[in-house]
């Protein structure tokens, strides 16, 4: 864009902001009689100048008042002082995020308010659905502690059956003193730490999927029903029984019926009396009535605007 008028070879003094072009003085004096309303649009750049230079930021206050009537007469007030085009729009655009902030605001607000309500939905459904599956809970719980228990219980039986046939092996080929080390060399774990190492829900698994005690106990040789691992610490053991294998196995069964005996008596009679059968009737909600229910509750009504967006007022 050159700095001169083509037309009248004079510098561009004026501004049209209504079709956003730069005339000299000649031109602008055509322009009014052509566009007699652009005549409020146009500005010479000295004007401009002094308005810019008085231009206090400061000064640009938000003076919307509650409804649009008022907001355009502020807006007419200041075209009538000798305010350039800049001013007003700084003004117009401030004003405009005054009232887009606050009105965002106020939608913020009122999504919460939903939020809110809707949330006390959330947590009585959520104590609802807590009722109905606490006893199941317990129940599984329950049966969670008598499976540990007899899986204890069992593993306790399995060893001693792996002793005794350790026993029995080693008196048939009479070396009892190689087969006592093989017994020490592992002894790295005992029962409490083998158990740990398999969830009851793991156990479970395993145990529906095996067919026999047999299987069951294949599918768990490396962890619960480990041979390497020395339960009883038989070394130590058999010292104590001066290497009787007999007087060891009658001695670990008899602390197995002192362990367990009491216990598993405990925990049948508790079983017996805790654990319930339980039917489930399931039937579709109707949601109309749910929907009738919320929409007595809450509503959202869409309301005539009072104010609109300022962005085409610009
Ligand atoms: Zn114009
Ligand atoms: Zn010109």
């Amino acid at each position: 864009m050159t700095i001169t008028c083509l037309n009248h070879q004079r510098s561009h003094e004026f501004i049209c902001y209504q079709c956003n072009s730069l005339m000299c003085s000649k031109c602008i004096s055509g322009h009014s009689k052509d566009h007699p309303d652009h005549s409020d649009q146009f500005e010479h750049i000295d004007d401009i100048k002094d308005s810019l230079s008085t231009l206090k930021l400061d000064d640009i206050i938000d003076t919307t008042v509650k409804n649009e009537n008022d907001y355009s007469k502020n807006n007419s007030d200041s075209n009538s002082n000798n305010f350039s085009q800049i001013n007003n729009k700084l003004k117009s655009l401030w004003e405009s995020l005054r009232s887009s902030t606050s009105r965002y605001q106020r939608l913020s607000t009122t999504e919460n308010e939903i939020k809110e309500h809707f949330e006390q939905l959330h947590q009585y459904l959520i104590r609802e659905e807590h009722k109905l599956q606490r006893d199941i809970i317990n129940d599984k719980h329950t049966i969670t502690n008598q499976i540990d228990n007899n899986i204890n219980h069992l593993k306790y039986l399995i060893n001693i059956i792996m002793l005794f046939n350790k026993f029995n092996s080693s008196n048939d080929s009479n070396n009892d003193d190689k087969n006592k080390d093989s017994y020490s060399s592992n002894s790295v774990s005992t029962i409490e730490d083998t158990t740990s190492l398999y969830s009851t829900t793991t156990i479970m698994e395993s145990i529906q999927s095996s067919s026999s005690l047999q299987s069951f106990i294949n599918h768990s040789n490396q962890t619960l029903f480990n041979e390497h691992l020395d339960a009883f610490n038989i070394e130590e053991l058999l010292e104590q029984h001066s290497n009787d294998t007999t007087s060891l196995l009658l001695d670990i069964i008899h602390k197995y019926n002192n362990q367990f005996n009491k216990l598993a008596d405990a925990i049948t009679e508790n079983n017996n009396l805790t654990l319930s059968s339980y039917k489930l009737t399931i039937k579709q909600p109707d949601f109309n009535q749910l929907n009738s229910i919320i929409e007595q509750s809450i509503k959202l009504d869409i309301i005539e605007s009072t104010e609109s967006m300022n962005t085409k007022k610009q």
